[in-house]
């Protein structure tokens, strides 16, 4: 005897979902996108798990996706016989959103609802690019349909689930002694509504089309199961497999004739020859990798032959991810060994300053066994890892020259993170100050490389000044650039948190040592003005030495001395570091630490 029990989707879930029934997205044909690529990864996860596991009680010599619609019924069906989930794994995979960037992302898609609701931006993309930042999977499957039920059963356990929800406040679960392994889920259609563009999704052709568009570069067939159809005798269609109908009759006969129809070519595009792949291919392979909705910026393919082979296709995407800075968030690109899906979220590939790079990476002669700790430690993959970090970046430096907006956009969205490798990657340090671009002062708009900079240099100007801070507007009107600007001289205006600490790290760019606006003298000017203004400065020391004598002795506990200042110009007095004091921002780190 079963039971059906019924559970409130958790808060963050239930607005998803509303979102979701109420549809904002227009472009509604990828919920099938996403229950495809949920059932490959199922089938991805299980055929993995049994060439580790010998005695998992699974069958993998069939692995499969089918795809049913029913006209009658207006139901659609995805199924799969992958890894399948058991109750438990239903209940917190499917009932509630684990991602902890959901709730970040619904506050932001309800300024963007408001903002467009308040008519700011017209037709604003905002809260559909936000989707496709953020990627919700399964629950798009309520933009279609009024009702969903997925049937699971996970390999190796003898029961299975029916979750089944209206996409509304709540869900119910029912635990099943028959169900088949791995997963099917079932959408009840809408109505057809054009004007909506909920079309007819039970339409053999629409589907063909857009598993075509999306998911054809999946490794698994994809099948169209066959409707039965009484076909009078005599009259069984006798055209080719794969071809396509445009009348929803002819498909009808047609289908009863035949076996179900594979939509999919299969194809790994990182093995086929770069002629042969259209860059709307390469685009859906990111996207289904990635779980982005929008194209890359980059793609970058490369191939090693010899002892140790291997082909990489990576991807730079287009916007940051919102947990880039986040602790434990998901990175790296997906490892297969000859063709077969290892893991995803590799992270031995690539610098954690590159971690938000998506990609395949195929190697030949690995295990199939390889673990995340062996990985790590393995010679071979040491030195793709080089290859691949080079290749990136100079991929980066290319597009700098080649194409500068987006080179702009790449470096807005991921020079934060690129400048942590100033830290941590020696070798390539040189070229990522290449790549790099810095806010200055002298264009309020537009970044200047190192390179730029230098040309720029006065004569008699000896290094690259910087001010550190929280802000823009904190360091543009900092005390210790009034010299600066009194001058003329330019300074890079450096806002990153990560900026504080790398500048301590670099010690020149082309033999010009990068120095702090706020620590030591300001050099500028010829010897002779230098000299000129010396002297100056010590006549006037020596008028002032009673009162500084006086103030460094009654100050004495906080600072070290007190001066006279030729950095000045509008405020009376500022405080300075010495040349080879840390910073404050790292005084205070080095106190928080204990030291
Ligand atoms: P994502 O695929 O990005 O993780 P989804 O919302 O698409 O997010 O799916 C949520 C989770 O539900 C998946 O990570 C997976 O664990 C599980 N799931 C969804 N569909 C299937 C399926 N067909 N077979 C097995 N597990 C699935
Ligand atoms: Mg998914």
């Amino acid at each position: 005897t079963e039971t059906t029990e019924t559970f409130e989707f958790q808060v963050e879930a239930r607005r998803l979902l509303q979102m979701m029934v109420h549809s904002i997205y227009s472009n509604k044909d990828v919920f099938l996108r996403e229950l495809v690529s949920n059932a490959s990864d199922a089938l991805d996860k299980l055929r993995l798990q049994a060439l580790r596991d010998d005695s998992l009680d699974a069958d993998i010599s069939d692995l499969h996706i089918d795809i049913e619609a029913d006209k009658e019924t207006r139901t659609l069906t995805v199924r799969d016989n992958g890894i399948g989930m058991s109750r438990d794994e239903v209940v917190e995979l499917i009932g509630t959103i684990a991602n902890s960037g959901t709730a970040q992302f619904l506050e932001k898609l309800s300024d963007a609802q408001q903002a467009k609701d308040a008519g700011e931006s017209g037709d604003s993309p905002a809260a559909e690019e936000l989707i496709g930042q953020f990627g919700i999977g399964f629950y798009s499957g309520f933009m279609v349909a009024d009702e969903v039920t997925l049937v699971t059963r996970r390999a190796g356990e003898k029961q299975g689930t029916r979750w089944k929800s209206a996409g509304e406040g709540s869900y119910t679960i029912e635990t099943l002694q028959d169900a088949p392994q791995g997963t099917a889920v079932t959408l009840h259609l809408k109505p057809v509504d054009t004007e909506d563009r909920l079309y007819d999704y039970t339409s053999p052709w629409k589907i063909r089309e857009i598993v075509k568009r999306y998911s054809d570069f999946i490794t698994w067939p994809i099948r169209m199961a066959a409707e039965p159809v009484d076909v009078p005798a005599g009259q069984e269609a006798d055209g080719e497999e794969g071809e396509t109908g445009q009348s929803g009759e002819d498909e009808a006969t047609e289908a009863a004739a035949r076996e179900p129809e594979t939509l999919n070519s299969r194809k790994a595009l990182w093995a086929r020859p770069r002629s042969e792949v259209s860059e709307e291919e390469y685009h859906e392979l990111y996207k289904h990798l990635s779980h982005d909705w929008n194209d890359p910026l980059e793609t970058i393919r490369l191939a090693a032959e010899g002892t140790f082979e291997y082909q990489a296709l990576l991807f730079i995407p287009s916007q940051a991810p919102h947990d880039l800075f986040q602790q434990g968030a998901k990175r790296g690109v997906h490892l297969y060994v000859k063709r077969v899906f290892i893991m995803d979220d590799c992270e031995a590939l690539l610098p954690p300053y590159l971690r938000f790079v998506k990609g395949v990476v195929d190697a030949q002669d690995l295990s199939l066994n390889v673990s995340r700790e062996i990985l790590q430690q393995d010679r071979q993959i040491q030195l793709m890892h080089r290859r691949l970090a080079k290749k990136v970046l100079s991929t980066v430096k290319e597009m700098r020259t080649a194409a500068p907006e987006r080179y702009a956009t790449f470096w807005r969205e991921f020079g934060s993170v690129l400048k942590e490798g100033l830290l941590s990657d020696f070798e390539n340090r040189e070229t990522l100050l290449e790549v790099a671009s810095f806010a200055s002062t002298h264009d309020k708009d537009e970044p200047t490389t190192l390179a730029q900079y230098v040309e720029r240099m006065k004569e008699g100007q000896e290094h690259i000044y910087y001010v550190t801070g929280d802000s823009r507007s904190a360091v543009e009107n900092s005390p210790h650039m009034e010299a600066f600007r009194a001058q003329g001289i330019e300074v890079l205006l450096l806002t990153d948190p990560v900026d504080e600490v790398w500048v301590e790290a670099v010690p020149d760019f082309g033999g010009k040592q990068l120095r702090s606006v706020s620590k030591g003298e300001v050099d500028l000017g010829t010897e002779e003005e230098k000299q000129e203004r010396e002297t100056e400065r010590e006549e006037r020391q020596r008028e002032f030495a009673d009162l500084l004598s006086w103030m460094t002795e009654r100050l004495g506990e906080d600072l070290k001395e007190v001066r006279l200042s030729a950095r000045l110009t509008d405020s009376p007095a500022c405080i300075v570091s010495d040349t080879h004091d840390v910073t404050p921002a790292l005084e205070r780190m080095y106190r928080a630490m204990g030291q």
